[in-house]
């Protein structure tokens, strides 16, 4: 047996996840389809929960990372709350049943209607990103005749060295307060009446892989908390948001939840706060995976490509950031034969050049028909996926032990039109 990813191993030369053979999953529903193993979404959230034992704590495991129901509903059951970044994840989160005191609410656009939805049904707190957003939130909970609970979030002014797209606690990123601002805002939420001051939040990106980032905005928050004590502004909760990255490329080396949280312990522990945090990568990023068919190998002058059934709609990450996604056969006889290796790009169906999976990779050779599958494809994966091309988004598949359930048909062409006028 060789362990490929968490609940993801080689089984007599075939990828399984769990007790499942995905090469059977595939000849049941086709491909493409993304597959994830519960028991790794469990034993992932369990550490995180552990880390934090000592402290009183709650996860509000953010949506957007993967906001399938049965997901969603799956790390409910295990204790978590939810991070949302939109009514519709809202909606989603109470579909399936988050209590409201377990839901947080982040953004730096929310409109009228989103902050009028989430008062009304009584959430812990919404994150708030500007003045404005304070002022429309302090009239709106008037009307309703509520108190908003409320933290501000605020922009520490870090740079967790990661992709530009994912960072956002820079002092030129459009999210949260300036800390410089920080006291004046807080003295000003304090004055307005349909307004409950709870917290303070901080999110400083995503995929962040060392810890001093994490570690710098957090002592910066901590002081400035203890700021605000000595003017009067006594808080309950402190959001340190999510972030935490994971290995995508064989090797690489992050911190694990364990090591985050003993650093940042250290600076909060003093603290009579309940801590929150929002992971959403580390959570479900690392135990999932997307299948794919090999539709043609196409080699030209310049370069070989092998063209496959997923593509940029599918997975937006490479084309978007750039990111890596390791790429390996189902069938292993062919990872073992390092002779066979070639370099390639795996690149998808999609009319356009930045449509590809991998670049200049070195990958054993495969045929038309032969499965891959793509990993670390858990978070940012099929929540990123659109309909481009016109193409059905595809299926996702969760595992547990020998059995598998599909969590989202595929689409089909139906579903492509719904809302359209058809005459
Ligand atoms: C996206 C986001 C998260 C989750 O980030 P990960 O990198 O997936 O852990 C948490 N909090 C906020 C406010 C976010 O926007």
């Amino acid at each position: 047996m060789i362990t490929v990813m968490k609940g993801f191993d080689y089984r007599d030369n075939e990828l399984c996840c769990e007790k499942v053979r995905i090469e059977d999953v595939a000849k049941k529903v086709g491909t493409p389809f993304y597959l994830y193993s519960q028991r790794s979404i469990i034993d992932n959230y369990r550490a995180f929960d552990k880390a934090f034992k000592e402290i009183d704590h709650l996860i509000c495991y953010s949506c957007k990372a993967n906001s399938n129901l049965s997901i969603c509903r799956l790390l409910k059951e295990q204790g978590a709350g939810a991070d949302v970044v939109s009514g519709g994840e809202l909606y989603k989160a109470l579909k399936i049943g988050v209590e409201p005191k377990r839901i947080v609410f982040s953004g730096v656009g929310k409109t009228r209607e989103e902050i009028e939805y989430a008062l009304k049904n009584n959430i812990l707190m919404l994150n708030v990103e500007s003045i404005p957003e304070l002022e429309l939130t302090d009239e709106i909970a008037g009307r309703l005749k509520k108190k908003a609970p409320i933290a501000l979030r605020i922009n520490p002014d870090i740079d967790p060295n990661t992709h530009p797209h994912i960072s956002t606690g820079l002092a030129k990123s459009k999210f949260g307060i300036e800390i410089s601002r920080a006291k004046e805002v807080y003295k000003k939420a304090k004055e307005l009446e349909n307004i409950e001051v709870l917290g303070i939040h901080m999110h400083i990106g995503s995929q962040i892989t060392e810890l001093e980032p994490f570690v710098d905005s957090l002592g910066k928050i901590v002081e400035l908390i203890k700021e605000l004590e000595k003017e009067g502004i006594e808080l309950r909760y402190l959001d340190i948001g999510g972030g935490l990255g994971i290995s995508y490329k064989k090797g690489e080396k992050t911190p694990t939840p364990k090591e985050f949280a003993k650093k940042l312990l250290s600076l909060i522990k003093g603290l009579k706060y309940r801590i929150i945090l929002e992971p959403g990568r580390a959570i479900i990023g690392d135990v999932g995976i997307l299948v794919t068919k090999v539709l043609y190998v196409k080699k030209t002058s310049k370069k070989n490509f092998v063209i496959v059934d997923v593509a940029m709609n599918d997975l937006i990450r490479p084309s978007l950031y750039d990111a890596y996604h390791e790429i390996i056969p189902i069938g292993k006889s062919k990872v073992q034969s390092p002779k066979s290796k070639v370099m390639v790009d795996v690149v998808g169906p999609v009319c356009e050049s930045g449509d590809y999976l991998a670049k200049d990779r070195e990958l054993a050779e495969v045929k038309s028909g032969d499965l891959l599958a793509i990993l670390d494809a858990g978070a940012y994966g099929f929540s990123m996926s659109s309909n481009y091309n016109a193409r059905p988004k595809v299926a996702e598949i969760l595992v547990e032990k020998d059995k598998y359930c599909i969590i989202r048909k595929r689409e089909g062409y139906k579903d492509l039109i719904r809302g359209e006028q058809e005459e």
